[in-house]
C-alpha cells in the first residue's frame, strides 16, 4: 500500500492515540498518501443527538481539522495528510452535513453506512438479520449517496449482515455494485474487518465486485496509531484481489468538498 484514506483520531471515543502517532507510523510503513477520516460529527436539528460514542461532537470539528492541518504543513515533502471524514448518508441531515464539513475547510468524505434511514430509531446494518427489507433499504440508501458524486469511495460496502436467502443478498449486492460501477465509485476492503475477524469482507460480495469490474480501494481503518499501515492484513486482501481477479487502484481522485484547506 501507498496511500491508506481511512484512518480514526480519539474524537470519535473509540479510538486512540494521537494524530502524530498515526503519521509517524504511516511514515514508517513507507506509506505516501495518509488520510485522516474520522466519524464525522452530525449536527441534529430536531432528534435527540447520537455522538459519543460512535463519533465527534459538532464543536470539536475545527480542532480536528486544524490539528491535521498542522501536521500537513509540518510533514509536508515526507507524506501527503489528508483531511477527510468518514461520513453516513442520512438524506435529512446531509445538506448541513456539506455545510458544516465545508465551513471546516474538510477534503474528503467516504461513505460509511452503519446505520439506514436517519440513524435515530434503525439498527446498526452491521447485525445480523433475515430482513430482506433491511438489505434492500441498504442498498438503495447507498444507491442515493452514491449518486451525489461526492464520496470519494465507498468503505466496508459489505458491513450489512444480511444472512438470509443467497440469491438476494447477490441480486441486492449486485445492484450495489453495478451503481458504483455507474458512478466512479471505488470500494474498500476493510482491512480492519480482517484484523478482526468480521463479517466484512465477505467473500460472496468480492465475488460479485470481481464479476461487475468494481475498481477497489485498500482502507485500514485505524482506530490504533499501529493500524495506520497493516502489511499482516494487507498481505491477506491482496491474496483474495488476486485469487478473485479483483481490480485494484493504489490510490484514488480525490472527490474535493472544499479547495481551501
Ligand atoms: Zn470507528
Ligand atoms: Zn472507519
Amino acid at each position: 500500500m501507498i496511500a491508506n484514506y481511512h484512518t480514526h483520531t480519539c474524537r470519535c471515543g473509540h479510538a486512540e492515540g494521537t494524530e502524530r502517532e498515526y503519521v509517524e507510523r504511516a511514515l514508517e510503513a513507507g506509506l505516501q498518501i495518509l488520510g485522516f477520516s474520522d466519524h464525522t460529527p452530525q449536527d441534529y436539528f430536531d432528534s435527540t443527538p447520537r455522538n459519543r460514542p460512535i463519533r465527534m461532537m459538532p464543536e470539536e470539528l475545527p480542532d480536528y481539522a486544524a490539528s491535521v492541518r498542522s501536521l500537513r504543513e509540518e510533514y509536508r515533502g515526507r507524506i501527503e495528510i489528508l483531511l477527510g471524514v468518514e461520513a453516513e448518508y442520512y438524506p435529512r441531515y446531509f445538506p448541513r452535513l456539506l455545510e458544516m464539513l465545508r465551513e471546516n475547510g474538510v477534503e474528503y468524505m467516504i461513505l460509511g453506512q452503519h446505520f439506514l434511514g436517519n440513524e435515530v430509531g434503525e439498527p446498526y446494518a452491521g447485525r445480523p438479520t433475515l430482513d430482506r427489507k433491511l438489505l434492500e433499504r441498504y442498498a438503495a440508501q447507498t444507491a442515493e449517496a452514491m449518486e451525489t458524486g461526492l464520496f470519494t469511495y465507498f468503505a466496508h460496502p459489505d458491513l450489512i449482515h444480511y444472512i438470509g436467502s443467497k440469491k438476494t443478498y447477490e441480486q441486492e449486492m449486485r445492484k450495489l455494485c453495478r451503481k458504483a460501477r455507474e458512478t466512479n465509485t471505488p470500494l474498500e476492503l476493510n482491512l480492519l474487518g480482517v484484523r478482526e475477524k468480521r463479517q466484512y469482507p465477505h467473500l460472496a460480495f468480492w465475488q460479485i465486485a470481481a464479476e461487475e469490474g468494481n475498481d477497489v480501494v485498500l482502507g485500514c481503518d485505524a482506530h490504533r496509531p499501529q493500524d495506520a499501515a497493516d502489511p499482516g492484513s494487507e498481505a491477506w486482501a491482496a491474496t483474495l484481489i488476486e485469487r478473485l481477479g479483483l481490480h485494484m487502484l493504489e490510490t484514488v481522485p480525490i472527490r474535493r468538498l472544499s479547495k481551501d484547506i
